[in-house]
């Protein structure tokens, strides 16, 4: 419900834009003396009717500046204006939908959603009219009194959407709200999301996304931020100016997604070789069946394609007499290099990209570290890997934590397959290492 506002303070305040940051720094302490610098110098603004994507790596303070726009953490320093005014505490304008979705497992659906309102010191028969107008629009009608425990992960979320948009907060801030959830019900859940904002049927005026997924910022949002780590930073900004629906094979989509993921990857060196505890997650999610081809298979292609007589683009067939191959051995080996975005295969011809390019006129460690990021790339699972392993304090996780996971997508002679490539491609990349022993992923030999 817009608000009167019939002061000149008024004024101004409904004419300045929802959120206003300029040179915001962030710096942690971690014991002893070493401060860690997470976000420098982050300026941006966020103006009403607009999707703003956030996407950056994983570890590139995003959530963190996230909970500063939330106020619930005040900046080493830099400015930060709530609709013209500065933030000093949590915002009622503002909410939140998390990752992990933040449910309490001992409140039903409607006991969940109804929360946000009762500190907000709505009467008890308002809260719970607005409770099941949200868990209506969001689709969970019928669910209102299932305990989180009794749901799947995509409803669980949709709970946690229901508890943001009761509110109605002029601006819903997301974090990463898909990436826990499996590929079709994420999916699901983001057509459900942007068909409720396209037809203006959301509560709310303004929505922030933090994703570390170039196609999912290239589905939804209107402008995206693209975010640089160490010290995370707005390192440029790219408008996504097709209507929705969007689809993914749209050659515009396509090209977009290719422009962006080029501005990502264009990083100085000095940053790959920090730490690489995250990626762009892109493709078909975590249930992407694998090849088992060796990396030198996979280099052995590259460099045959790069030399003479082909400089980068060859026949598949051809290609095959060349190597003394069949094309049918041939082509699996195109394929993961076509899912590794280091070549692409057509109407059977095989062409490098630019990084396939790249990789052939690198060194031994850059190649691994180009190999690295592009496996956090495009595919999934070994992003869900590294983040696991880097998540548990032990750094080690059971080869069946994984491979279960694939079954539910995949038969289990191809999730062991898939397992037995991911791995060999993440020791190669030295994302992380296996021991044979214990049938334990751990991070033992990678830095
Ligand atoms: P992202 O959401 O992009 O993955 P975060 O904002 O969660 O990034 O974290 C950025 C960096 O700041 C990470 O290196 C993380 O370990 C560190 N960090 C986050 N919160 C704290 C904290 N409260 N104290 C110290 N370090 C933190
Ligand atoms: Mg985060």
């Amino acid at each position: 419900m817009p608000m009167l506002e019939t002061t000149d303070l008024g004024e101004r305040v409904a004419s300045a834009p929802l959120v206003e940051i300029a040179g915001v720094r962030q710096v942690y302490h971690k014991g002893d003396n070493a401060d860690l610098v997470v976000l420098d110098d982050v300026s941006l603004t966020i103006q009403q009717g607009e999707i703003v994507g956030l996407l950056g790596r994983s570890g590139s303070g995003k959530s963190t500046l996230l909970r500063i726009i939330a106020g619930l953490l005040q900046p080493t320093s830099g400015r930060v204006q709530w609709r013209g005014t500065p933030i000093s505490g949590p915002c009622e304008g503002i909410a939140m939908v998390f990752q992990s979705f933040a449910l309490f497992p001992w409140l039903t659906v409607l006991g969940n959603v109804e929360l946000g309102l009762e500190a907000l010191g709505i009467p008890a028969s308002e809260c719970r009219r607005r409770a099941i107008e949200a868990i209506d629009l969001i689709g969970l009608d019928g669910f209102e009194s299932a305990y989180p425990k009794e749901l799947s992960g995509g409803m669980r979320q949709r709970v946690g959407f229901a508890r943001a948009l009761v509110v109605h907060p002029r601006l819903m801030l997301m974090d990463e709200p898909f990436s826990a959830l499996d590929v079709l019900t994420a999916e699901t859940l983001r057509t459900d999301l942007i068909d409720l904002w396209s037809e203006g049927r959301l509560p709310i005026e303004s929505i922030l996304m933090v994703t570390h997924n170039i196609e999912e910022a290239v589905l939804l949002c209107d402008r995206i931020l693209i975010f640089s780590s160490n010290p995370g930073r707005v390192a440029s900004e790219v408008k996504v100016e097709i209507p929705h629906p969007r689809s993914r094979t749209d050659p515009v989509f396509r090209k977009l997604v290719d422009d962006i993921y080029g501005l990502m990857t264009q990083r100085p060196t000095t940053e790959r070789v920090e730490k690489r505890t995250g990626g762009v997650v892109l493709g078909s999610g975590i249930g992407m069946a694998l090849p088992r081809i060796s990396t030198n298979r996979l280099s052995g292609l590259m460099e045959a394609l790069a030399s003479p007589p082909y400089d980068g683009s060859a026949d598949l067939p051809d290609l095959a007499a060349t190597l003394q191959m069949e094309v049918d051995d041939l082509f699996p080996i195109a394929e993961a290099l076509q899912l590794l975005r280091f070549a692409e295969v057509a109407e059977g011809d095989v062409k490098l990209t630019p990084y396939g390019r790249r990789y052939v006129e690198s060194s031994l460690d850059a190649r691994k570290r180009l190999f690295a990021d592009h496996l956090l790339a495009f595919v999934p699972l070994a992003g869900l890997i590294r983040r696991v392993l880097d998540e548990r304090p032990s750094h080690r996780a059971p080869f069946r934590r994984f491979s279960e996971e694939l079954e539910d997508h995949m038969s289990e002679e191809r999730a062991e397959e898939t397992m037995r490539a991911v791995i060999s491609w993440g020791r190669y990349a030295e994302l992380f290492g296996y021991d044979e022993n214990t049938n334990e992923l751990n991070l033992d030999n990678p830095a």
